[in-house]
């Protein structure tokens, strides 16, 4: 089908969002030159306010318009117990159950030989550097039930545990391979309750 530049260049754009496949992107579009120009231009300006005014908090690395971010600025969370996320919609998913009050740490990916991502890619460094400051006690890793993340829990135990921290894992509740973001509430609750020490 022929759309004419302006238009194709807009369903190429579309395109490229994840999950949006050409179908999509060219009915997204179709759906944009229709509706009220002021529409159009608040989307489009919501996209460059909130690339603009959002940044990774200098501490537990989640997304956040202010530095340190509210949770970590929050003296009613608790400080002793943190927990390890790969990315900041884990923390997004975590924080819509309700069910967790301590502090998080967002490593942004996991450990993969096979993508070539080693520690030094992940904020371990930041990781390890934060908990010889901060009062924390107990870790919980909570990166996907993939072999990945199973192998990043493991690397980080190994780490975090000859330097004393209680370190716990969540696993039961969690469908192997199913990830934490699409996880309902209960689901998340449970897995938290019945997280395991790593030995
Ligand atoms: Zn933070």
């Amino acid at each position: 089908m022929y759309f004419a530049e302006p238009v194709a260049k807009l369903i190429e754009h579309l395109g490229k969002l994840p999950g949006i496949g050409p179908k999509t992107a060219q009915k997204l579009a179709l759906y944009l030159l229709e509706i009220p120009e002021e529409e159009a231009r608040a989307l489009a300006e919501a996209i460059i306010t909130a690339r603009k005014n959002t940044k990774y908090c200098s501490v537990c690395f989640n997304l956040t318009d202010t530095d340190p971010c509210a949770i970590c600025q929050n003296p009613g969370r608790n400080h002793r117990l943190l927990m390890v996320v790969e990315e900041p919609k884990d923390v997004a998913a975590m924080e819509r159950t309700g069910s967790f009050n301590g502090i998080y740490h967002v490593l942004h990916g996991v450990l993969s030989p096979i993508k070539g991502i080693g520690p030094e890619d992940l904020k371990v460094r930041e990781l390890l550097l934060r908990l010889s400051r901060e009062p924390v006690e107990e870790i919980i890793i909570a990166t996907n039930p993939t072999v990945e993340g199973e192998a990043t829990a493991m690397y980080l135990a190994s780490l975090l545990k000859p330097l004393n921290f209680k370190v716990t894992r969540i696993a039961h509740g969690l469908p192997v391979g199913s990830d934490i973001e699409y996880a309902d509430e209960l689901t998340i609750r449970k897995a938290l309750e019945g997280r395991r020490v790593l030995e």
